[in-house]
């Protein structure tokens, strides 16, 4: 059997749903959903509802870990850049940065569009 993921929302058991009721006929128990993939917080989750479930219990604990915002920040030419698809494009060129503030547009190739530590903005 290929590798399945287990949901990581600390309930997820505890959400009685057909699905996660398994085991042998005369002793079935609802368990942990494990797919091969999920669709919620970057493949992790196998629903909203366990997502949200996660941040109740680890959220505070997590963004204290990572750094909590604590002052304001503004956007700026440095940092407003975003990526886009150019819709439009009928040429090679679908993949673009766009500066939210100038209004610059840049060329992006896919891969560096596919990359989420790829970036112009520099705070
Ligand atoms: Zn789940």
């Amino acid at each position: 059997m290929s590798e399945l993921k287990l949901c990581q929302g600390p309930s997820c058991h505890q959400h009685q749903t057909k699905d996660r009721l398994k085991g042998p006929k005369d002793n079935k128990t609802y368990q942990t959903r494990r797919r091969s993939g999920f669709y919620y917080g970057n493949g992790n989750f196998c629903s909203l509802n366990c997502q949200n479930d996660w941040f109740e219990k680890f959220g505070n604990r997590a963004i204290d870990h990572f750094g909590r915002t604590t002052e304001v920040k503004h956007l700026t030419e440095d940092n407003a850049w975003q990526k886009a698809y150019d819709w439009s494009g009928h040429d090679e060129q679908l993949y673009i940065y766009r500066n939210g503030i100038t209004k610059e547009e840049r060329p992006l190739t896919k891969q560096q569009y596919d990359d989420q530590n790829y970036t112009l903005n520099s705070s």
